[in-house]
């Protein structure tokens, strides 16, 4: 069966809106370090890690390995009603890892269940169902995540089991407030969230939801300390702040470990998921011990924090540290980041380039402008990158609030030879695109 004929299969039986990349889109059906393989024998370096998912990259022996000793005792997974060692010993070390005072760790499959958790953990808490959350944010795809998702094109459901109102801060390049130095746009900032505070809640917030940058949102960014000072106001009124850490996590910035230390501020709740499991579908929330037990009543997740996915997850952060990747994260991106710049300097397509560590964006925008693209009937310069990168083997991400914004998030165990090597086809792509909405 042909690639083709899959998509056929596909679009007849799984819903319109699961998003597809690709005008042909691929199959992948082997990998191995930073290059997965399609169907068709096409090999790619693979710059966008499965939406982040694959954290060091694929095939690595030591995370196989530990999976199959747990597959070889024939337990894949019986229940979380019974002890789980791999659970214990994990959310030790990531009660560990989080800086937060007395934590506690609950497991689920994803990163969807994990803001779940944490925002019934924060109403339940505040008894509140009144929450703050940015501008462009991306925290899920479930009834209360949507809801809290600040971003038109992902929020597919208007209808809300809590109260939200979005505040700026997030997005920095489309914010009226972009002209600012980095303190008076802090400034700004916070004057809006006492006012969003004032005039649009009815006084008794029950938590604040960030992403340190956001993911689906374009790794959009905002000055560092920006998420410490909202943190003060937060304390004035006992707010809790809860940092999603599903993309910035586990070192990905470079910089830090967790992309909110950058704010200077430790949370009261972390949520976390993709990379951990390196591919194996693990998520969770860590929280002082006080919100985590706020709950009374009984819960469960059937699968969260399983034998296998707790197998991966704990040779994930023993391969993390061991070899030090956040640095490998830090010292590739600023590498990236250069070359990046060098390319914008040549083609005004390119109207931004951010990022810290191996999270970084590229923002196309009609030429000489900040407008986010060509529009209809021309393509989307995002769409002619998407599209030429992969016509020259390499797999990057789209995001963004206007889809304008190209999105490079490598395995951290990428090479400088792999950086350079993107950095060459990333300059003939952003150059197909100038050619495309701006014939020279
Ligand atoms: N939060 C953030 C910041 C994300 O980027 C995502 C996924 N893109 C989620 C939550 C949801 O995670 P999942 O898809 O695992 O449910």
């Amino acid at each position: 069966m042909t690639e083709a004929e899959l998509l056929a299969r596909h679009r007849a039986v799984l819903p319109d809106w699961l998003a597809l990349y690709y005008d042909e889109p691929i199959e992948i059906v082997r990998a191995g370090g930073r290059h997965v393989t399609d169907a068709s024998g096409r090999t790619y370096l693979d710059f966008f890690a499965g939406i982040l998912t694959n954290a060091i990259g694929y095939g690595v022996a030591e995370i196989s390995d530990a999976v199959r000793a747990q597959v070889d005792t024939g337990v894949l997974h019986t229940s979380t009603l019974y002890l789980i060692r791999g659970q214990v010993e994990l959310a030790e070390r990531i009660a560990e890892l989080s800086g937060i005072p007395d934590a506690k760790v609950f497991f689920t499959n994803s990163g969807t269940e994990a803001n779940e958790t944490a925002l019934m953990l924060a109403t339940q808490y505040r008894r509140s169902n009144q929450v703050l959350a940015l501008r462009n944010s991306y925290h899920g795809r479930a009834f209360g995540t949507v809801a809290i998702t600040g971003n038109r094109g992902w929020a597919a459901s208007s209808l809300s089991p809590v109260r939200v109102s979005h505040v700026h801060g997030g997005y920095r390049y489309r914010s009226p407030f972009r002209h600012l130095s980095d303190a008076d746009y802090v400034a700004a900032c916070v004057a809006d969230l006492r006012d969003v505070l004032a005039t649009t809640t009815a006084g008794d917030v029950a938590a604040m939801i960030v992403e340190p940058i956001q993911g689906v949102g374009g790794f959009a960014m905002p000055p560092d300390g920006l998420f410490g000072a909202f943190e003060e106001v937060l304390d004035e009124h006992g707010i809790l702040l809860i940092s999603d850490e599903v993309q910035t996590g586990w070192g990905r910035t470079g910089e830090h470990f967790w992309g909110i230390s950058a704010h200077g501020v430790v949370p009261d709740v972390m949520t976390f998921a993709k990379g951990l499991g390196n591919g194996m579908a693990i998520g969770g929330v860590v929280a002082r011990s006080e919100v985590m037990d706020c709950l009374t009543a009984n819960s469960i997740s059937t699968f969260g924090g399983n034998p296998v996915a707790t197998a991966a997850a704990r040779a994930t952060l023993d391969y993390l540290l061991e070899h030090d990747l956040q640095g490998n994260a830090a010292k590739l991106g600023d590498r990236l980041v250069g070359g990046l710049r060098d390319i914008a300097a040549d083609h005004d397509v390119v109207g931004d380039v951010r990022g810290k560590g191996l999270m970084i964006g590229v923002e196309l925008v009609r030429p000489g402008t900040r407008e986010p693209g060509p529009g209809e009937p021309s393509p989307a310069a995002a769409g002619v990158v998407l599209e030429e990168t992969k016509a020259r083997g390499l797999l990057v991400g789209k995001g963004g609030l206007h889809g304008n914004v190209i999105r490079l998030a490598p395995p951290m165990t990428l090479t400088a030879e792999e950086a350079d090597e993107a950095l060459d086809v990333l300059a003939a792509a952003v150059g197909a695109a100038q050619e495309e909405v701006a014939p020279a």
